[in-house]
């Protein structure tokens, strides 16, 4: 502070008090610029244009008391360090001078270097720490209203997140309807094109010509291929819905695969591929959906052949444990590459997206196998190398849970399929 250089003002009709502050300052070291006004009216007309460090102001002035100064002041917003002087006695004044906002008083008859000093440098230091405050404050205040600001705007953008999730939800709903409605209005003139084409094959000795036959035969293959797309459509928008439910029943499960394989033998015939079966169970016997088991044994199978070209396809079936069945599809086909692995089970996604890609499907054997798979409490795993082979392998519980006996309340041994399972297993275990 005893570097810089300080303004003061000294209010004071009295030439002599005037010059009694001015001198005291003087031997204070402290360095200072003085301003000197005789009136209340000229202190207040100076300190509308000019900024001091500090104001000493006498109580006793011509036109107004140091009172009404210091009120005034404050009043502007000027918050200066003010000491007024003071007579001897006037204690009481002293009170409400500090009340108004005055930063210190000093009797008149008491003004010493010393005391001036102290109580300038008390006054200053107050100041400062004050104006820091403040601006500590100031500083705080506009990053509330920033923070404020950013919240409001935060809030608003999530109205509008959740105005558009609304929007998106109500879009995807209508796509699962109309995907619904298509599919299943498509799926009766296709049901009749195939009797029609199976019916005419039938009776195609001698009234069809072979290149005739041929062109029926064609018209069957492409109908069916288009009847198990428009029901995986309909199936994934039945599983968008939450509304695919399970049918478990007690079935042998060697039967299903051997007889599943034998479906897709002429696929793989046709393309001169190997397909076998290895079934290597000590319990055959399982309580699942056979047509829901049997339609994600399809899928896989049906990929392995299509992305097949050359070797074998082949499905492996075992407990893991007694209680856990294992069901491998293997393949020696074209792969699947570490970057594509990861998005194969979402629904239409397809490693060759292009519009020439060679091999046909919809995208969504994969999503809906991966869905019933997790319906039936198993998990769905993948292994591939590419230009090597796939291995897709399911695991499921031999005995999956049943929701329509859990929904009847008359759970009665013999009413409930999985308890039947459970006694004809000969398994003590609880049915999950
Ligand atoms: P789609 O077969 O109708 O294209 P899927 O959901 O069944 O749809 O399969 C998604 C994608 O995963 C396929 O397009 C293919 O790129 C890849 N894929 C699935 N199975 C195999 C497999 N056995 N070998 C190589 N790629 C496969």
């Amino acid at each position: 502070m005893d570097s810089d250089l300080l303004k003061i003002l000294i209010v004071d009709d009295d030439e002599v008090d005037r010059q009694a502050v001015r001198r005291a300052l003087d031997k204070t070291g402290i360095q200072t610029e003085i301003y000197e006004a005789a009136t209340y009216a000229s202190a207040t007309d100076i300190l509308k244009t000019q900024l001091f460090d500090c104001i000493f102001a006498d109580y006793r002035l011509p036109d107004r008391d140091g009172l009404a100064l210091v009120q005034s002041v404050r009043k502007e917003g000027i918050l200066t360090p003010l000491i007024v002087l003071t007579g001897q006695g006037d204690e009481q004044i002293a009170v409400d001078l500090m009340k108004a906002g005055a930063s210190d008083y000093l009797i008149k008859s008491k003004i010493s270097p010393d005391r001036i000093s102290r109580m300038l440098r008390n006054a200053l230091r107050i100041y400062n720490a004050e104006r820091q405050a403040a601006l500590a404050n100031q500083r705080l205040q506009k990053s509330y209203d920033l923070l404020l600001e950013q919240n409001q705007a935060l809030e608003r953008q999530r109205q509008q997140i959740y105005q558009q999730n609304l929007q998106l939800i109500h879009a995807s709903q209508l796509k699962s309807r109309f995907l619904a409605t298509l599919s299943h209005e498509l799926r009766t003139p296709l049901t009749a094109i195939l009797g029609f084409s199976q019916m005419l094959m039938r009776s195609s000795k001698g009234t069809l010509n072979e290149k005739q036959t041929e062109m029926v035969q064609r018209i069957f293959t492409n109908g069916k291929n288009l009847l198990h797309m428009l029901s995986e459509v309909l199936d994934f928008s039945r599983i968008e819905a939450h509304n695919l439910d399970l049918k478990p029943e007690i079935f042998n499960l060697q039967h299903l695969v051997t007889a599943t394989v034998d479906e897709v033998r002429s696929l793989a015939l046709f393309k001169e591929i190997t397909l076998s079966a290895e079934i290597d169970l000590q319990n055959a016997i399982v309580f699942n959906d056979p047509e829901r088991l049997r339609q994600a044994l399809v899928n896989l199978l049906s990929n392995a052949i299509k992305f097949t070209e050359t070797g074998k396809v082949w499905v492996e079936v075992r407990e893991t444990q007694s209680e856990t069945l294992c069901i491998s599809v293997r393949d020696t086909g074209t792969g699947i590459a570490p970057e594509h692995i990861d998005c194969i089970f979402d629904a239409f996604r397809q490693v060759d997206q292009s519009d020439t890609r060679k091999y046909s499907g919809t995208g969504l054997g994969l999503a809906i196998t991966k869905t019933l798979v997790q319906m039936m409490g198993g998990n769905i795993t993948v292994i591939s190398q590419l230009g090597q082979g796939s291995t897709f392998q399911i695991e499921i519980p031999r005995s999956i849970k049943d929701d329509r006996a859990n929904s009847n309340k008359d759970d009665r041994a013999n009413s409930n399929p999985a308890r039947a399972f459970s006694k004809l297993a000969g398994h003590h275990t609880a049915i999950k």
